[in-house]
């Protein structure tokens, strides 16, 4: 849709003057239209504020749980996963993998249209401890291009490396506007134990304000989905409730 394509342009034109105090970023190949629209976007991130420290924890400690999910969309675990979220009314961070969003791209609109926050999760889910920050930069830049070919405009404060093999990773993602995103608790959900196992290492891992890393994506994850649907009530009749992680780490 060209129209589309050209207003948004022009609004990322107007974004990048307005904020002329920050450096404009280098324009990336010059043919890679949505590439630069992002970098627009994300100078305009980056005045509001994102640092290189690596988030694992909610704004608020008390019974606070934030749920994230990585490595989709996926056409079988994502759409079941938010329908047991709308059902408990409860908001997720969704980090997602470039090429999955191209290829689902509908299902990124469903993420945001119910209101979840998404997280850059790279490209092709490479690790990159060992690349060098422009390569980590293009990529990044890439993956957002890819998120926003599919919901144009949407906001992106979060990123996860791969593995967690953050590398130089944190402070290109801060430079883009994105605050690198960990976790407190992992229960291995990629190699699947069955969902009771699964239930029992969140219930027992659990702790107050803690990021936990579960996966929508990259594999049959229907045990996550199935623990999620059991787990949630059972912890919100224990006191506890559903937050996003903090955009900054606590001083
Ligand atoms: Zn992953």
């Amino acid at each position: 849709m060209p129209d589309t394509r050209t207003r948004t342009r022009t609004l990322a034109g107007l974004l990048a003057t307005l904020l002329a105090v920050v450096p404009a970023p280098a324009p990336a190949a010059a043919q890679d239209s949505a590439a630069n629209d992002s970098a627009a976007r994300d100078s305009a991130a980056t005045a509001a504020g994102a640092d290189s420290g690596i988030v694992d924890s909610t704004r608020h400690g008390g019974r606070a749980v934030g749920l994230t999910f990585d490595d989709g969309p996926d056409p079988e675990d994502t759409p079941r996963l938010l329908r047991v979220l709308r059902t408990h009314h409860v908001k997720a961070v969704f980090c997602l993998w470039g090429e999955h969003v191209r290829q689902h791209p509908d299902l990124v609109r469903r993420i945001v249209a119910d209101g979840h926050t998404l997280c850059n999760h790279t490209m092709r889910h490479d690790d990159l401890s060992t690349l060098p920050p422009d390569e980590i930069r293009a990529d990044l830049r890439r993956t957002n291009a890819a998120i926003r070919a599919a919901v144009p405009h949407a906001r992106i404060p979060y990123f996860r490396a791969p593995y967690g093999a953050w590398g130089d990773s944190p402070r290109v993602a801060a430079d883009l506007g994105m605050q690198p995103l960990g976790w407190r608790l992992a229960v291995e959900d990629w190699n699947p134990p069955g969902t009771d196992e699964l239930v029992r290492r969140i219930r027992e891992g659990v702790t107050p304000g803690a990021v936990v890393l579960l996966h929508d994506g990259g594999g049959d994850r229907s045990q996550t989905v199935d623990a999620v649907a059991r787990i949630v009530p059972r912890l919100r009749a224990g006191g506890w409730h559903f937050a996003l992680p903090a955009p900054r780490p606590r001083p």
